[in-house]
């Protein structure tokens, strides 16, 4: 008999291949890396290698497509149609996808099946949406002159994502590249290509056209920089940290590539002791342990109004020492395995900075077991903006709490950061709600929630964690350029 627990069953992995102008191939050299399954830490696949051979064949392919190939003939609703069909073949393979992207990023299965999955889905059908309704203005400009705007695809797209969502940032960025009219040669991070060129295979049986989605496997300063320098590139979309996005901009600077970037954060989660502090405290513990604190977006700093502040640290230290660590596939597991070794360094290494500046490590801090990435979540009090825990993003299961007092000083030291990506209030009184909301300077700020995603609303950084916004109609302006026509009219 089946329980409700039974564990979830380890997917086929079916495409480990470049996949170029709809034929899977391997890399032009013959290498090889691994993909592990982080919860174990075994090998589960050999995966091309793509470099820039591969990345050559795969620009070739998308411009053949962009530069009057069947993609460039399509109208606008039959893209959408595509679009819509790809989204029902997500939907069908959901399940599977869902397990292929806990087997190679070692997220919960509950995670993958309830949010990354349907989010993916829901993009792809929102930009179907869009497909038909990107149209100009006319303008009314002096003289006898018919002047109207054209918005146009950028052309071919490179697109470098990260590991955290593998299959949502490959989402994110194929709805508005295909809506718009866009090709693209996708690289994604080396952590966890399988889902990505499984979503690819999708796309081909949807009847998208061979060469508009390309899927080049391989390593960042390789595949992703011969990608960033191509000429045949018009445009970068990236996500991750901002010390690449630094790299590439200066290295795609010489053929003036348009360039998008979705990057870190620091974000300020704030609580006022006038809040409904169940949900806040339920709220913050989301807010940074979801998907094992691998967020660019998580509350990684949680400042507190002082009076609530032991009561807020005892809820949310029970709920870490209930949280279930464990098996990702077991549909009971809260929390999983970072992604990898080097993820796990980095997060025990500020585990150990925030000991020597002097913060109180009061849940957590140690290694999960003996087997996986596994990091206990982990929870510092008597933290100080100075520290290094405080100011850089550790991207793992470790929150940093804060206290304060009064709100224009807590609004400039959760102002006080490099990074702009999003914050959270928590409290009943709208007004603070709403001007916390005015004042901090994040792209996204949530009140009384936190993570609400939705393919219409946009998403991205102020300041060092981003240029550009992703989803909703926002999204698309990245993918267009805006075209002025003007005819005389005697
Ligand atoms: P993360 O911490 O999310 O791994 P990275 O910025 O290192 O952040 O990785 C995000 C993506 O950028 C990955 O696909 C990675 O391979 C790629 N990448 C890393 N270095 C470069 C580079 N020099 N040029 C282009 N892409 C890169």
């Amino acid at each position: 008999m089946a329980t409700i627990a039974e564990k979830v069953a380890r997917p086929e992995i079916r495409q480990t291949q470049c996949f170029i102008g709809g034929k899977w191939i391997p890399s032009a050299s013959g290498k090889t890396f691994d993909t592990l399954h982080p919860a174990t830490e075994e090998v589960i696949a050999q995966v091309a290698e793509g470099d820039a051979a591969d990345i050559d064949l795969a620009v070739d392919a998308a411009r053949a497509q962009f530069d009057g190939g069947e993609w460039s003939k399509l109208s606008a609703r039959e893209r959408g149609n595509l679009m819509l069909k790809f989204a029902d073949l997500l939907e069908e393979h959901a399940d599977e996808l869902a397990a292929l992207e806990t087997l190679d990023n070692g997220k919960p299965i509950n995670d993958a099946r309830a949010g990354d999955i349907p989010l993916v889905i829901q993009c792809i059908r929102y930009y179907a949406g869009w497909a038909d309704k990107i149209q100009g203005d006319t303008i009314p400009i002096d003289g006898e002159f018919f002047c109207y705007t054209r918005r146009e695809p950028v052309g071919v797209v490179g697109q470098i994502i990260p590991w955290n969502f593998p299959a949502l940032m490959a989402a994110w960025k194929w709805g508005p590249a295909l809506a718009t009219g866009c090709t693209v040669v996708m690289k994604p991070a080396e952590q966890t290509p399988l889902t990505c060129l499984r979503m690819a295979r999708l796309a081909q049986h949807a009847g998208i056209p061979d060469g508009v989605i390309n899927v080049v496997p391989g390593y960042g300063p390789t595949a992703g920089a011969a990608l960033v320098k191509h000429p045949g590139v018009d445009k970068i979309a990236f996500t991750g940290e901002l010390a690449t996005a630094k790299i590439i901009q200066r290295a795609a600077t010489d053929t003036m590539k348009r360039l998008t970037f979705e990057l870190g954060g620091k974000s300020p989660n704030v609580i006022f002791a006038d809040a409904d502090l169940e949900a806040a405290a339920a709220g913050a513990h989301t807010a940074l342990y979801f998907n094992q604190g691998q967020c660019c977006c998580a509350g990684s700093r949680l400042f507190v109004e002082d009076r609530i502040h032991d009561e807020m640290v005892d809820r949310l230290t029970d709920m870490n020492q209930q949280r279930k660590l464990g098996d990702p596939f077991d549909p009971e597991t809260e929390q999983g395995p970072q992604v990898d070794q080097a993820q796990f360094d980095k997060i025990m290494q500020y585990v150990e900075y925030g000991k020597e500046d002097g913060a109180k490590c009061v849940s957590g801090g140690e290694r999960f077991g003996d087997q996986g990435y596994f990091v206990e979540p982990t929870l510092f009090t008597g933290v100080t903006d100075d520290m290094r825990i405080a100011q850089d993003e550790i991207f793992g299961p470790v929150l940093s709490v804060m206290k304060f007092s009064d709100i224009d000083e807590m609004v400039a030291r959760a102002n006080n950061t490099n990074f702009g990506l999003a914050a959270a209030v928590w409290t009943r009184d709208i007004g603070k709600a709403h001007q916390f909301a005015k004042q901090v300077r994040a792209g996204t700020v949530w009140v009384n929630c936190y993570d609400v995603f939705d393919s219409a609303a946009p998403f991205g950084g102020y300041k060092e964690s981003g240029i550009g916004r992703e989803l909703g109609a926002a999204g698309l302006d990245a993918y267009t350029e805006n075209k002025t026509v003007t005819v005389a009219l005697s």
